[in-house]
């Protein structure tokens, strides 16, 4: 097969102030990444657009290299492999990678994950079966450990992490309380997910709201936002309450970290707060596959993508789930 020698990517322009906007970001043309000893060479599908990006660009996320203007932006992709110079990894197999947002890559292997070639299962692999169905499943199961009966809460609810919270809960027998910031997006949850409730936190009073659909106070919030909405669910937390704390996404866009909210509630319901950290999981890869492939197949767990075309509109659907527009999991197709 013969490749083009220069290829299409989009690069961080300039560094954003507040929430991203398009001209944060360029699209220019690059000559194709050569692969070197133990890497791929991968042609990118499907790029995923995750909040945690806005922390990558900030220099605020520990877990990833700062990116500079005039870098390819980052980015989870699911790839097929063109060429290999790793055992293991051939030509033809698909596999789930930091791609970035550019058309080809060249990646170390023992960073990419071989994924099955199923099509129809392709593009969740970034979603509901890749790192953020991976996040609900670890950071409720393995972290805040439901039992039957329990009453879960989860933010930003309709999103590809809370809408597996919720649904992985109501599976395991509990009641389920969304927050979510459209009445569109509260039916979704409630009419095709199964929730029993979800809030709209824009038009309804959430400390009234809460107090209403979860009677027997909060088992355990799975917090998605942080911010005001994390200080109010904290008052309705029943006593053994666990709180997983696994994003704060109402404070990436701010350059200065806002104060927290008022922790006295914690120490009346002797309740218990952990951090969640994808990365630290990812010994049940297998066992969540093998699970969340069973669920999708059988259609106890639905999902939702936004999908759009073309390395061109990466910035427009990027600035779209920063100022929290996207209803689903943002995803750009690559040409
Ligand atoms: P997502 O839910 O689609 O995230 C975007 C949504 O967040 C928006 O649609 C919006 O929904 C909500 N939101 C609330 N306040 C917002 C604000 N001030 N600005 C923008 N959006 C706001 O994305 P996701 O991929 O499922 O991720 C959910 C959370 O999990 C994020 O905080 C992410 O960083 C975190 N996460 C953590 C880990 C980990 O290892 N700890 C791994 C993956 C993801 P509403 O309209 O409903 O408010």
């Amino acid at each position: 097969m013969s490749l083009p020698e220069q290829q299409t990517r989009v690069a961080l322009a300039r560094y954003p102030d507040g929430v991203p906007v398009e001209d944060d970001f360029a699209m220019d043309t690059s000559p194709l990444p050569q692969p070197g000893d133990g890497q791929i060479l991968v042609r990118n599908r499907y790029l995923s657009l995750d909040p945690f990006l806005r922390g990558v660009i900030s220099g605020r996320q520990i877990y990833a290299q700062k990116v500079e203007p005039g870098d390819t932006m980052p980015g989870n992709t699911v790839s097929e492999v063109l060429e290999s110079k790793q055992p293991g990894i051939n030509a033809g197999d698909f596999v789930v990678c930091d791609g970035g947002w550019q058309q080809y890559a060249a990646v170390p292997a023992e960073t990419a994950r071989k994924v099955d070639p199923d099509a129809d299962l392709l593009s969740l692999r970034v979603g509901v079966l890749g790192m953020p169905g991976l996040t609900a499943y670890a950071g409720l199961l393995r972290l805040a450990q439901p039992a039957v009966g329990d009453t879960v809460v989860v933010s930003a609810a309709s999103g590809p992490v809370g809408s597996m919270v919720g649904q992985i809960a109501r599976i395991k027998g509990c009641r389920v309380v969304g927050i979510a910031g459209s009445e569109q997006k509260c039916r979704w949850v409630v009419e095709e997910l199964g929730f029993d409730a979800c809030i709209n936190y824009k038009t309804e009073d959430l400390d009234e709201k809460l107090g209403e659909h979860c009677p027997d106070k909060v088992n355990i919030y799975f917090d998605n936002v942080g911010g005001d909405t994390l200080a109010v669910v904290l008052r309705h937390l029943a006593l053994g309450a666990r709180v997983t704390l696994c994003g704060m996404i109402t404070q990436y866009n701010k350059s200065e970290t806002p104060p927290g909210p008022n922790l006295g509630p914690v120490i009346g319901a002797r309740a218990i707060m952990k951090g969640l950290v994808v990365y630290d999981h990812y010994d049940l890869w297998e066992q969540f596959s093998t699970d969340a492939g069973h669920w999708i197949r059988n259609g106890d767990i639905r999902h939702r993508e936004v999908r759009s075309d073309g390395l061109g509109k990466a910035a427009e659907a990027f600035c779209r789930l920063m100022r929290g527009e996207n209803f689903g999991k943002e995803l750009v197709v690559i040409e």
